[in-house]
């Protein structure tokens, strides 16, 4: 084992799931990590899923706002009644479970970094609300690869200075690799972060902090 200086933070979207999360939770409490979830607010306002996200909100992990339904990419629609349903709801059904720090991830349909994220309504809604846009650096697609995602996201952890990673604590199998990725990584002296890379945060509290022209759809 080597001493590196390189560093990867957890995030889990599109959870909790009843059947996933709770394991989850106990990998990273033996492992003494913690991670932030970014979770729909249907989902939020769930009881069975509500008290497992309490949990890990008591465990230390964030939690953060993956929109209301996840079903429409923010930069499709420049209409603010959407946006605000999408944002707004979901912040509402997180209601205690967030933090101060209102981190929001945009939808991302499959991880594209691109104008489908937001629309300048969105943008508008993320200023007035001083929302904290949380993007990634690393998406193994580890629900069409439950158990190669690892290889990647090692790969990618490898490569990045800072990696920010995206899985999913979803029925996918692919959870029942995070064990042994997270012992490979403490391994290779990679260190295991909770906090955001600055690169990967291009909003914060509602004001560009970086360039965002290619995040921002034309849509009106
Ligand atoms: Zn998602």
């Amino acid at each position: 084992m080597r001493p590196s200086s390189k560093r990867l933070t957890l995030s889990f979207d599109n959870g909790p799931s009843a059947e996933v999360t709770p394991n989850v939770l106990e990998v990273l409490r033996e492992r003494e990590l913690r991670a932030s979830f970014f979770v729909r607010g249907i989902d939020a306002a769930d009881p069975v899923k509500r008290a497992i996200l309490d949990r890990a909100s008591e465990a230390g992990h964030r939690i953060g706002n993956h929109t209301q339904t996840h079903t429409i990419q923010l930069g499709s629609t420049n209409d603010p009644q959407i946006v605000a349903d999408e944002i707004g709801l979901a912040q509402e059904a997180l209601g205690d479970l967030s933090e101060p720090e209102r981190w929001f991830r945009p939808y991302g349909g499959g991880g594209i970094i691109g104008p489908n994220l937001l629309s300048q309504a969105a943008v508008d809604f993320i200023a007035a609300g001083h929302y904290s846009v949380v993007l990634w650096n690393s998406v193994p697609r580890d629900w069409l690869d439950p158990q190669g995602w690892p290889e990647i996201a090692l790969a990618h952890a490898r490569e990045q200075d800072w990696t920010l990673l995206v899985i999913h604590d979803t029925p996918t199998g692919a959870m029942l690799a995070l064990p042994k990725f997270l012992d490979d990584v403490i391994a290779e002296g990679i260190e295991i972060v909770q906090d955001f890379p600055p690169d990967c945060v291009p909003i914060l509290r509602g004001k560009p902090v970086l360039p965002i022209d290619h995040i921002v759809s034309e849509a009106r």
